[in-house]
């Protein structure tokens, strides 16, 4: 059946939502049919296991006909790092996430993990090491425990069912009157929007990988959900690399390393604490423009 044609299909769903955002939708599928057709070089290998030593070395990129997106972006993680990608929109998060994952390679300077360049790195291989969490989960039609399942094909019902119970989906699943068996609709319909992010924890948790691309929620879900969720997410991002578009100040406070992106260039970089002392942009973000917990993006 088309649902489990992994992983392209996999990441160009999840990446339709979160692209969607940004660009037309034309232009999504553009992109996507482009990297259909995208061969990897002959010489690229496949990296067997990953620790989540990620490199950013003076990333330069620019989209087709566009001045340049991204200009000289360096930062380094180490394994179980977690970065904070904060800035206004169209400063360029998302743009260093789809370099990232290889949706496109930098113009000039390099992305390492663990030392090796990505674009040595098979495509489908590095994503393989990559679990993504959005704002809007990508869920199918069928039952809970397939989308589950969806974050490694061969789990077993014990395994899905430790990892929902991880994510914290395990009590409303069973609260549900087919419990696992509950068909989810095409467009998710039947559970709630933080409910969708939990299951789309469990599948992450259940994909084990070691790096994580969060991409945090704008929306407003009821305290008690999210309370669950950022339990659920700090277990998921217990000993992996995590790349984090962050838009609550909890999470920005605690992740070791926090990037201020604006027109495609780093403005300010450090700790939370390191960023307030320097009285720059973030600093006046944090105190000015707080609302809710949740930073205002607009500039
Ligand atoms: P953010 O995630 O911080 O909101 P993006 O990385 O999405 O920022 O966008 C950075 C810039 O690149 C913006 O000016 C945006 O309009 C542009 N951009 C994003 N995607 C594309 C694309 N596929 N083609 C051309 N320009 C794009």
């Amino acid at each position: 059946s088309r649902q489990f044609t992994r992983p392209l299909n996999d990441l160009a769903n999840q990446w339709n939502t979160l692209l969607s955002a940004v660009a037309g939708a034309e232009r999504v599928f553009d992109v996507l049919g482009e990297e259909e057709e995208r061969v990897d070089e002959g010489a690229a290998r496949e990296l067997a296991e990953v620790k989540g030593n990620v490199v950013f070395s003076h990333v330069t990129f620019a989209y087709e006909g566009r001045a340049s997106t991204i200009s000289d972006v360096s930062f380094e993680l180490k394994p179980g790092d977690t970065i904070a990608l904060v800035g206004p929109t169209g400063a360029g998060k998302t743009t260093l996430i789809q370099l990232l994952c290889r949706f496109y390679d930098p113009s000039s300077g390099s992305i390492k993990i663990d030392g090796t360049d990505t674009r040595m790195i098979k495509r489908e291989n590095l994503r393989s090491h990559m679990a993504f969490v959005l704002q809007d989960p990508f869920l199918f039609e069928g039952t809970i425990r397939e989308n589950i399942r969806y974050g490694k094909l061969d789990a077993t019902d014990e395994e899905i069912e430790q990892a929902a119970k991880l994510a914290n989906a395990h009590t409303f699943i069973m609260r549900l009157k087919s419990g696992y068996q509950f068909r989810l609709k095409q467009d998710g319909s039947g559970i709630s929007q933080g409910q969708k992010q939990l299951l789309a924890i469990a599948r992450a948790i259940l994909a084990n990988p070691s790096i994580l691309v969060l991409d945090e929620a704008t929306s407003s879900i009821d305290t008690v959900t999210e309370i669950k969720i950022q339990e659920a997410l700090q277990r998921l991002m217990q000993g992996r690399t995590s790349f984090v578009i962050a838009h609550r100040l909890n999470t920005i406070q605690q992740a070791d390393q926090i990037v201020v992106l604006q027109d495609g260039h780093i403005i300010e970089k450090g700790s939370h604490s390191e960023l307030v002392d320097q009285n720059g942009y973030y600093s006046s973000m944090v105190s000015g423009q707080l609302k809710n917990g949740m930073l205002n993006e607009s500039s």
